[in-house]
């Protein structure tokens, strides 16, 4: 090619091909949705060879909520919680995708998909193609680099999402406890309340800023959101509220502190050398712009998981599914995240595309977390017009919650801090029904008298 015209001339002329790898079905995203879609597919007869899972992770999907909470605290580490062990199902070490004849591509970066031609192209150039492809990209954390914020490239500022950011994560938490052990956390989401907890628990002095004036508070009342708080503070937590981080401040490449101004607009200064930052997440949709028909930032489905285009299905954070509102029976595309929509809409869609014609897709929005010894659960929805019933021993801190009670006092959200699985399985049953409640008879001192009552 290089020193015969003629060749050349042959080369760029002659037809060619690329040795495609064809797969009936391709999941692209290794992350929690993967593994309860290869499941579902062994469960019901997938056949060796008929499935690959392309990720760009170096490992096979493993349960994600344990990287905010366990990990920190030394006791998640792989393979110990590989999927499908959070609902009690089997290990799905690499070890069960060998023996299904699953083909697991580990970091692998698919750079192009042409779903007019069902072809995806990783990076190294290796070309794949499928029947029927299910998107489980997931999302990834906002970050503050986005924004422009001076300093948010120091090293030292962190995110969480996957395994290698909770190992670099821990390996910051040793090495902050020998350089005075003083930690920041950016946001009062769910990533910023599990590690700060997390942070904690491994004797660092740890500060939360956040620009809302409480904790979680897209969820948690006022009153609900005090208990957890007087608890952080128990913990030697500090809470910086109504704060703007304006920039951070480093030596050497590395961030030694963060500047914020406070709820007065007063330019402030925290000592830090350990930043970790939970301010969001943002659905993977880029390879799909221009191709599919997106709805909330995500990709948009139907009641099967089906996107615009056929044979290509989306689940997990990225796939916009139509809900029906508990509080306002209205249908919208909304996305969801969390585990629970990622292991359902997951196994949705693999029953989908075995034309095993599955109910149309019906979600209970649902939310837990774990905090040092508390745990609690959210079913339904908290709109802010709500009237919110409290409930339970929240000075004790033990078994308390919230209801939502929308028009016509009919129960669309239920929040339960220290119950049982059954205390929480009949709150779901109730709020799944939007029971209409009585106006008297829920003025009771415990959890479980509510429940009861229900
Ligand atoms: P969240 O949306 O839960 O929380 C982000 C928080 O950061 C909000 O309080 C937000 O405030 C605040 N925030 C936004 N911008 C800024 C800013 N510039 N400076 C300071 N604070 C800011 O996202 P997370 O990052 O906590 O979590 C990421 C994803 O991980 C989510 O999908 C979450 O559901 C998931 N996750 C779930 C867990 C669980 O279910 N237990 C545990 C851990 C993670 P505002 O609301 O005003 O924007």
């Amino acid at each position: 090619r290089d020193c015969c015209p003629k060749a050349r001339e042959l080369y760029v002329e002659a037809p060619f091909s690329i040795a495609m790898t064809t797969y009936k079905i391709i999941i692209l995203g290794g992350g929690n949705a993967s593994g309860y879609a290869a499941r579902t597919f062994v469960e019901n007869g997938l056949k060796a060879g008929e499935l690959a899972i392309v990720t760009e992770e170096p490992y096979c999907a493993y349960e994600r909520p344990a990287l905010s909470k366990g990990y920190l605290l030394g006791a998640a580490r792989l393979p110990g919680f590989h999927t499908c062990v959070g609902v009690g199902g089997e290990r799905q070490a690499p070890e069960w995708y060998t023996e299904k004849g699953i083909t697991y591509l580990t970091s692998s970066r698919v750079a192009k998909a042409d779903l007019a031609n069902k072809a995806l192209t990783l990076e190294d150039g290796e070309a794949l193609s499928y029947e029927q492809l299910i998107i489980a990209t997931g999302a990834r954390p906002v970050k503050l680099t986005e924004f422009g914020v001076p300093g948010a490239d120091l090293g030292g500022i962190h995110y969480l999402r996957d395994v290698r950011d909770a190992d670099d994560l821990v390996a910051a938490m040793a090495a902050a406890k020998e350089a005075g052990g003083k930690a920041a956390v950016v946001g009062g989401g769910y990533i910023g309340m599990e590690v700060a907890a997390g942070l904690a628990a491994n004797g660092l002095a740890v500060t939360i800023v956040f620009p809302e004036d409480r904790l979680l508070s897209r969820l948690l009342t006022p009153q609900l959101a005090a208990v957890y708080e007087r608890l952080y503070d128990a913990k030697g937590v500090k809470m910086i509220k109504g704060a703007k981080v304006t920039g951070f401040d480093g030596a050497d490449g590395k961030v030694a502190s963060l500047k914020y101004t406070d709820a007065s607009g007063t330019p402030q200064q925290l000592d830090s050398s350990l930043v970790v930052v939970g301010v969001g997440a943002r659905p993977n949709v880029e390879l799909f712009l221009g191709q599919l028909e997106m709805a909330a930032g995500g990709i948009k489905v139907d009641g099967q998981m089906a996107t615009s285009v056929p044979g290509v299905y989306a689940i997990g954070d990225v796939a916009a599914f139509p809900l029906t509102s508990v509080a306002t029976g209205q249908v919208a595309h909304v996305r969801q995240e969390h585990v629970t929509h990622c292991r359902t809409s997951a196994a949705q869609a693999a029953k989908a595309i075995l034309g095993l014609s599955p109910p149309s897709y019906d979600y209970l929005p649902y939310f837990y977390s774990r905090v040092f010894a508390l745990s609690w659960v959210f079913y339904g929805e908290a709109p802010s017009d709500a009237t919110t019933l409290h409930f339970g021993d929240t000075d004790e801190a033990k078994c308390f919650g919230c209801l939502w009670l929308g028009a016509g006092g009919k129960l669309v959200g239920a929040f339960l801090e220290g119950g049982s699985a059954d205390d929480a399985a009949v709150l779901k049953a109730a709020v799944a029904a939007r029971l209409a409640l009585p106006a008297e008879g829920l003025e009771v001192g415990s959890g479980s008298a509510v429940v009861a009552h229900l």
